[in-house]
């Protein structure tokens, strides 16, 4: 049973606003937070939203950042995430600097050629590594329930697939034999995926306390 502080989207839906501008996000969101009457927007559709600068030195500090931004400025609940990639063998770079390891305008692919140069010299089985994803999801009362999820895997030597984004086509998950992440079906990699795995996580834990 929703109480009347749900009620903050139309027609006393619960709206949930993602501090986020990717569209495969959000539509990856929607499907695993599928509750009855929850509706879903991206904070930079319903206009006059500035975006946080991500100044956090955590996936957590810049979640939670992105959704106390969402939460304040539109006043009902409010989610982000916040995710990257731990190299072991770089004591876990380049973590929250993931989208900016070559630089601050770096593309994906000067992201890639900067991790394999870093790794030149690493062999395979020393060339460990994860994807985390930190989800803060913020109620309209501004209550936080928090998830992490982790996807293990390994450094390839050249990159391979055209599918995902971002460090995909150098990443090998222990959970598929002899492909890159971006030789998976969406599907596939989000059945595996930190992302996916972290909003299971949240999803359970709102379903408990909605029961
Ligand atoms: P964001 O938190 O989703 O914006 O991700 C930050 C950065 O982490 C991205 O720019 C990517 O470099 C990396 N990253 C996060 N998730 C993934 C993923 O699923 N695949 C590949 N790279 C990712």
């Amino acid at each position: 049973m929703s109480s009347s502080s749900d009620a903050s989207g139309a027609d006393g839906h619960r709206r949930v606003v993602v501090s986020t501008r990717n569209r495969g996000k959000l539509a990856e969101i929607q499907a695993a937070l599928d509750f009855p009457g929850w509706e879903f927007a991206a904070a930079p559709d319903l206009g006059d939203w500035v975006e946080p600068e991500e100044t956090g030195e955590t996936f957590l500090e810049n979640a939670r950042i992105k959704a106390r931004a969402a939460h304040e400025r539109f006043g009902t609940a409010a989610l982000a995430d916040d995710s990257g990639l731990e190299v072991d063998a770089l004591g876990g770079e380049p973590g929250v600097y993931s989208s900016r390891y070559a630089g601050p305008e770096a593309t994906d692919d000067d992201n890639n050629r900067q991790l394999l140069a870093a790794l030149a010299n690493v062999p395979l089985d020393q060339r460990a590594a994860r994807f985390r994803s930190v989800v803060v999801f913020v109620d309209a009362e501004g209550i936080e329930t928090v998830v992490e999820g982790t996807c293990e895997g390994h450094i390839g030597t050249e990159p391979r697939g055209t599918g995902g984004f971002g460090y995909d086509p150098l990443f090998l998950p222990d959970a598929v034999t002899d492909r890159t992440m971006a030789e998976l079906e969406m599907a596939e990699k989000n059945a595996i995926s930190h992302r996916g795995a972290a909003l299971r996580a949240l999803h359970d834990a709102l379903a408990r306390q909605r029961a």
